[in-house]
C-alpha cells in the first residue's frame, strides 16, 4: 500500500511508518511529497492543505498518515468529537478540520479513490510514545494530570534524556533509538493503546477504518 507520511522529523516519520505497518499488519511503500521539507508546529498545520492536494492530484498515494506533538497544547479527548465540540486549541481537532475541508473540496481522482487519512497526536511528544511500557511513569494520564493540577511529571527535554540518554541526540542516534523503540512497540501495541488512548487511539482507529 502506498502511503505518504508526515511528522516533525525524518526519524519521527520512520517510527511512524513502523507503527502504521504494525496497525495495518502489512508493509507500506512511502510516497514522497513537498511537506517533507517542512517541520514542526505550526508549519505542519500551514502546509497541510497544499500537501493533501498535492498527494490527491499528483501522486498515486492511497493513504496519508500524520502525527504531531501536543507539547503544551490540550490533548485530544472523545468529548471533542461531539457535534460542534471540536476544541480550537487541540492540534488533532485543528488538523481534522483542515483535512475534512480539503477532502470536501477536491475533485474526484480519475483512477484512485479519495485519499485515506489517519491522524495522531503524541502527548506531549513522540518520545513519550516510544518510552511507553519501558518507563511506567510515562503515560498520557500523567501528563494530563500535570496540565490540570501540576506539577508536570516530566519535561520534553527529560523525555529525550530518558529515551536517548541525552537531550541533544544526533539525527543518527535519534533514528537508531526510535526505530528500536518502535519495533518493540510494533510487537505489541496494547500498552500504547491503553496508556496513550487519546492521541494514539485516533491514529489506530483511522488506520483500522481504511
Ligand atoms: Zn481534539
Amino acid at each position: 500500500m502506498k502511503i505518504a507520511y508526515l511528522a516533525e522529523s525524518p526519524a519521527d516519520a520512520a517510527a511512524l511508518a513502523m507503527l502504521t505497518e504494525a496497525i495495518l499488519a502489512r508493509k507500506t511503500e512511502p510516497v514522497s511529497h513537498s511537506g517533507l521539507r517542512h517541520r514542526g508546529w505550526p508549519t505542519v498545520r500551514t502546509v497541510l492543505p497544499a500537501v493533501l492536494k498535492e498527494l490527491h492530484y499528483h501522486t498515486d498515494a492511497e493513504g496519508f498518515v500524520l502525527i504531531v506533538d501536543s507539547n503544551g497544547s490540550p490533548p485530544h479527548s472523545k468529548e471533542h468529537e461531539q457535534p460542534n465540540a471540536s476544541e480550537r486549541k487541540c492540534r488533532l481537532c485543528q488538523l481534522r478540520r483542515i483535512a475534512d475541508d480539503v477532502r470536501q473540496n477536491v475533485r474526484p481522482r480519475p483512477t484512485l479513490p479519495l485519499l485515506k487519512i489517519a491522524l495522531g497526536l503524541a502527548v506531549p511528544t513522540i518520545e513519550a510514545w516510544l518510552l511507553c511500557g519501558a518507563d511506567p511513569h510515562v503515560t498520557e494520564a500523567a501528563w494530563i494530570n500535570g496540565l490540570k493540577q501540576g506539577p508536570m511529571p516530566y519535561s520534553k527535554r527529560g523525555l529525550k534524556r530518558k529515551l536517548y540518554g541525552t537531550s541533544h541526540p544526533s539525527l543518527d542516534l535519534e533514528t537508531e533509538v526510535m526505530m528500536k523503540a518502535a519495533s518493540r512497540l510494533a510487537e505489541n501495541l496494547s500498552s500504547l493503546e491503553q496508556l496513550f488512548a487519546q492521541g494514539f487511539g485516533p491514529l489506530r482507529d483511522g488506520l483500522k477504518s481504511w
